[in-house]
């Protein structure tokens, strides 16, 4: 293919592109093949020959797209969203033209700096304090990891990277039951050991860490010549929605020096709206905090927001500097590979920009407003059948039941068999999750173009499916 034979495709594309997201709510949510099913229709070898576009594009709609589980749905309720709002569709289609790769200022000047100054509007939209400079990562998972390095390395004073962890005191980071599975593996990736992550006993109707058990526990490993590093908090865990007392533990975490990193991947989101800040009180205590703008705010995957009170600190854990990658003569600018893991970035800072001017604050907080309000009414009506348990009450758009009909023995097979026969039904999409050991059915509500009408839907999907068992 030529580029000058380029737009055409592009126009085809973009009609496709808006014809989909138009229609993606008449489609069964999720993909309903095998395994195999799609490896079986791909040929076996490369072609040697170049073939007609007009023939990948037919494949891409015959042999992909049947395999796809509509992540843009509008009753896809399941997991968390992975929001693609139009304007940063468009953003990233220039970015993907344009593409360039943005390690350092000089390698796109113009992408440094909009990132500099989109993480600060997203700073000003959570009402952080304007001491936290923010620097995009490609995932939680990715803001999390540096975060535990840099606990390490100043656990260490910086020798954890020159030395290893050989002779080291054991190093301590605390967190609760509820966590992401990422802070595991930032663990183990780190050196620092899963039998090292201290997992703090849980309380309450929030699921959140018990402070005097963080404490009790910090005491416990210093008195056992451990060294305490960090303490890793969940407000919106991916599970429940479970969410730690922010300032309680922050206070704690300061007194002992440790260095304090918030896990807001999806929740984040929702603080742009100020009535949802009592969440997380206290939380300009932390030195680290994430949250995805690509899950619930609207940005097209990929886009993680993370905010640090000092980056120095990070860039002392992550910066490395041969002399290719310098730039000499200018003063004050940010490389932000300095300031994570990977050393390409790609641009992801114009698909913020689109996304909220498109929309302004008020249009995004208007939607996560209606996520919340509507998943709640129908946890109201849910609440009301005779069959079904609430079992977590809604964190923000996130709440957890069971249907357990009297008399039942195996609610946990039962309950798997609904969420089953519910996703294979198509209109919904939905996960489970284990509570204290139950197996139990999470909703959410987040995609970007939902309706009230397709949220209530839940309810009549949920109970019909059930009557069937
Ligand atoms: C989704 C999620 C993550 C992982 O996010 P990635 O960007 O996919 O790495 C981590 N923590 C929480 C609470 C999440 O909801």
């Amino acid at each position: 293919m030529k580029w000058d034979e380029f737009s055409g495709w592009g126009r085809r594309i973009a009609d496709w592109a808006q014809d989909y997201h138009l229609t993606v709510g008449d489609r069964p949510v999720r993909a309903n093949t095998e395994p195999g099913d799609v490896l079986d229709s791909l040929p076996l070898f490369p072609p040697e020959g170049g073939e007609d576009m007009e023939a990948i594009f037919a494949d891409f709609e015959e042999i992909v797209m049947p395999g796809i589980t509509h992540w843009q749905h509008p009753r896809f309720f399941a997991y968390f969203t992975s929001n693609a709002a139009a304007p940063s569709v468009l953003a990233e289609f220039l970015t993907a033209a344009i593409a360039p790769q943005c390690m350092l200022w000089q390698t796109s000047p113009a992408a440094t700096e909009l990132e500099t100054r989109m993480m600060d509007w997203l700073r000003q939209s959570l009402d952080l304090p304007g001491e936290f400079q923010g620097v995009i990562q490609d995932s939680a998972s990715s803001a999390t990891l540096a975060a535990v390095l840099t606990m390490r390395e100043k656990a260490l004073n910086w020798q954890g990277n020159q030395q290893g962890l050989f002779a080291q005191k054991p190093l301590r980071i605390y967190c609760s039951s509820e966590v992401h599975t990422s802070v595991d593996r930032a663990i183990w990736v780190a050196g620092i050991g899963q039998q090292n992550l201290v997992r703090v006993p849980i309380k309450g109707t929030w699921r959140g860490m018990d402070p005097a058990a963080l404490r009790q526990a910090i005491e416990a490993d210093i008195a056992a010549g451990m060294q305490p590093a960090g303490l890793i908090l969940c407000v919106g865990g991916t599970g429940t929605g479970a969410t730690d007392p922010v300032d309680d533990c922050l206070k704690i975490a300061e007194e002992y020096g440790l260095y304090s990193h918030i896990d807001a991947a999806w929740a984040g989101s929702a603080m742009i709206c100020p009535e949802y800040r009592h969440y997380w009180p206290g939380v300009e205590r932390a030195d680290s905090i994430v949250f995805n703008p690509h899950k619930w705010l609207g940005v097209q995957f990929d886009c993680s927001a993370h905010f640090l009170k000092n980056p120095d600190d990070l860039v002392q854990t992550l910066a490395i500097s041969p002399e290719y990658l310098k730039t000499h003569g200018k003063d004050g600018i940010i490389n932000y590979s300095e300031w994570s893991v990977p050393l390409g970035r790609r641009f992801r800072a114009l698909k913020i920009w689109f996304l909220i001017r498109s929309y302004g604050l008020e249009g995004l907080r208007d939607r996560l407003r209606n996520h919340i309000n509507w998943s709640t009414k129908l946890h109201d009506t849910l609440a009301l059948e005779p069959d079904f348990e609430i079992i977590t009450p809604p964190m923000w758009s996130l709440w957890t039941f069971r249907y357990a009909p009297q008399g039942t023995e195996d609610l946990d097979a039962l309950n798997l068999a609904l969420v089953n026969a519910i996703n294979d039904d198509g209109r919904i999409y939905l996960t489970q999750t284990r509570v204290d050991g139950d197996l139990v059915i999470r909703f959410q509500a987040g995609q970007f173009e939902t309706t009230e009408a397709d949220v209530m839907m839940a309810h009549t999907v949920i109970c019909e499916i059930a009557a069937q068992l």
